[in-house]
């Protein structure tokens, strides 16, 4: 096969051709949609991530052309390649389904039902995956496992009890910072992130754990419980930063910009990693170069009464003084 030519495989009934070495997850984000698998601990941007958290399992009803046997069980899609002519079932199969119900119920073991308090409710992935495919009630018979909370420096809070080990964090940790000094400990229902995380401060890129992380389990101190994510207004905005790309999302309420992140892609990963100064550091609109409003998913509860196109006022009066105010009242409502 030439280095340039693509193969085929289909996904709940679509095609779609990539690169040999594509995983299935991926040749799915490429078709876009609802038949994309969800992503726990997959991170695009995070070299060796995906394969712990089993949510993006699908089923191979088609191995290959050459092999056109069905693959005996579900496999996670973060790290299955796709071979010519397979064929994959996400959504349109029952199976997959019922399977990523069984997933979601084992990442709830543990992880407390209080997203009435979290910071993270409106922007946690567990939380849309419970409302999709979660029960009601737990058979979980058993105590939760609870732990403390810990400051890791002044302005990012740890909260295991939220934990669900995807180890996101860690990569961020290893890949992004120049030294990682906490990981995993322990192994099964005793594995837990390590205490050095606190001592994950003293870089420049420390604050992305809180971005990477899927649920409220790493959380801006400095934002946390100011308000809810939903009644905040976000807003794209850019600075020339000499550590990072400057490009960030800021989290209005009013003329007060709450929170600063990196803006996330579709799939809720970021698109460029920020810098601790650009993220807790810079909370003046006069250090911003304001874009316009953030898109926000319609299915997304960010979206309540956020606005992105707004109409300019009608001309009802012919003093060019009052239409000039008019536009540049539009002007600023568009701006925030
Ligand atoms: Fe994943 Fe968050 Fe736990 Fe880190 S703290 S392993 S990012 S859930």
């Amino acid at each position: 096969m030439a280095d340039n030519e693509k193969i085929k495989v289909t996904i709940d009934g679509i095609p779609v051709e990539v690169v040999p070495g594509t995983t299935i997850l991926n040749a799915a984000r490429q078709i876009g949609g609802d038949i994309v698998p969800p992503a726990m601990c997959y991170y695009s941007k995070l070299e060796g991530s995906g394969g712990k958290c089993r949510t993006c399992l699908v089923k191979v009803s088609k191995g290959s052309d050459k092999d056109p046997r069905p693959m005996p069980k579900l496999v996670a899609s973060c790290r299955t390649t796709v071979m010519d002519g397979m064929e994959v079932q996400n959504i349109t199969s029952a199976d997959v389904l019922e399977a990523r119900k069984g997933v979601v119920e084992f990442l709830l073991i543990n992880h407390p039902l209080d997203c009435p308090v979290c910071d993270q409710a409106g922007e946690c992935h567990l939380q849309d995956l419970g409302y999709e495919h979660g029960l009601a009630t737990t058979r979980y018979e058993f105590e939760r496992r609870t732990f403390e909370r810990i400051d890791i420096g002044d302005k990012i809070q740890l909260h295991m009890n939220r934990c669900i080990l995807c180890y996101r964090c860690v990569f961020v940790a290893d890949q992004i910072t120049n030294k990682r000094v906490h990981g995993i400990l322990g192994r099964g229902d005793a594995a837990e992130i390590s205490t050095y995380i606190e001592k994950a401060i003293d870089n420049d890129f420390s604050g992305n754990v809180i971005d990477v992380c899927p649920v409220g389990a790493l959380t801006d101190k400095t934002f946390r419980f100011k308000n809810r994510v939903w009644f905040t207004k976000p807003v794209e905005a850019h600075r020339d930063c000499p550590t990072c790309s400057g490009k960030v999302t800021l989290w209005y309420k009013g003329n007060d910009v709450l929170r600063v992140t990196a803006r996330k892609d579709v799939y809720g990963e970021v698109e460029d990693f920020i810098c601790n100064t650009c993220r807790f550091d810079k909370k003046q609109t006069s250090d911003w170069v304001i874009e316009g409003p953030r898109h926000v998913a319609h299915t997304s509860v960010i979206a309540a009464n956020h606005y992105e196109t707004l109409q300019p006022l009608p001309v009802i009066n012919e003093n060019p003084k009052l239409q000039e105010a008019n536009k540049q009242q539009f002007e600023r409502s568009v701006r925030l």
